[in-house]
């Protein structure tokens, strides 16, 4: 591992497990990687809209693939279909890392 971070979840779907399509286990490394960069609410919404999707995997798959609860999942996908009134957008602002603010102006 290069970095300090987050580790990244083994998906544990069947395909993956029997190391299987290249494509397919890609793409779940992809949103394991993705998903280890969000917060809690964002890694619920990400998989909700992904749900959503017209080929998307069930919810028993998107479980496993990314570690939520099926409960989790459909949380996620209850807030979207909400437009996450409850979650003001604010807030999610301040959680994120974002750009260091430029404090150490060294005066000429
Ligand atoms: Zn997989």
């Amino acid at each position: 591992m290069s970095e300090a971070g987050p580790t990244i979840r083994q998906c544990e779907c069947a395909v993956c497990k029997a190391d299987g399509e290249a494509a397919t286990v890609r793409y779940h490394q992809q949103i394991n990687l993705f998903l280890s960069r969000l917060n809690e609410p964002q890694r619920r919404w990400y998989v909700g809209v992904i749900s959503e999707a017209v080929d998307s995997p069930s919810d028993r798959q998107l479980a496993l693939i990314t570690g939520l609860d099926e409960k989790t999942i459909r949380r996620g996908r209850h807030e979207l279909a909400a437009n996450l009134a409850d979650v003001p957008a604010e807030k999610q602002r301040q959680a994120g890392g974002g750009r260091p603010r430029a404090e150490k102006k060294i005066p000429r």
